[in-house]
């Protein structure tokens, strides 16, 4: 853990050696400051996992929200490369303050909305999706990036579900829905509280 330059104050205790961050994706969502639009560690753990960061690679983060996906796949390896595109400019900005936070501020930062905002020029070897998904936004994908290019989108709204559904039919991937539940207070004994499912699909261009 001693690569990491800035490791935060909720990392993990470890042995009386002072704080320590585990080098595993699916981090504490308490490490990235945000304002409830994130990633859940575990969803983000799968996608991570889906996105398959190897050395030296390149992500766009489209909807990076807090930015903790982008900010993950640069923890992956100190040569991967991330863009993260954000409508929204508070949270551009937030995204731009965890990554400097977490020790890995060469995470480039658009502010705009995908698709008009994504950058010309050679394009990434993996694309997440994880806010503004829509039919417009998966054709600007399919036209503008080569083939090879791992796409993974994350819908947790009916008609986004609609939309990934339809083109897993089209275009292949595979479709993962992700069941959570939470064990929660439920009067005086527990029961499973469950969160939203998220439908994740996985295709290579
Ligand atoms: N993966 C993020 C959470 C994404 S929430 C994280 O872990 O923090 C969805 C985000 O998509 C929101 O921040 C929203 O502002 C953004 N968004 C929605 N439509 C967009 C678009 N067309 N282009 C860019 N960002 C968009």
């Amino acid at each position: 853990f001693t690569d990491i330059a800035h490791p935060v104050a909720v990392a993990l205790e470890c042995a009386g050696e002072g704080p320590a961050m585990q080098r595993t994706a699916g981090l504490p969502d308490e490490m990235f400051d945000h304002d409830g639009q994130i990633t859940k560690r575990p969803v983000r753990a799968l996608t991570l996992s889906a996105l398959a960061p190897r050395p030296g690679e390149c992500l766009w983060d489209i909807g990076a929200g807090s930015g903790s996906i982008g900010i993950e796949w640069l923890l992956a390896h100190p040569a991967n490369r991330a863009l993260a595109i954000e409508a929204d400019p508070a949270r551009a900005e937030r995204a731009r303050a965890n990554a400097r936070a977490l020790g890995v501020d060469r995470l480039e930062i658009v502010t705009g909305a995908a698709p008009d905002a994504l950058p010309d020029g050679p394009g990434p070897d993996a694309v997440f999706i994880g806010g503004g998904l829509s039919q417009t936004l998966l054709e600007a994908v399919w036209t503008r990036l080569p083939a090879a290019t791992r796409l993974v989108a994350n819908a947790v709204t009916l008609e986004s579900e609609a939309l990934v559904a339809q083109w897993h039919a089209e275009r292949g991937g595979t479709l993962l829905r992700i069941e959570l539940a939470d064990a929660a207070p439920l009067g005086d004994r527990r029961g499973w509280k469950a969160r939203y499912p998220v439908v994740q699909w996985s295709v290579v261009l």
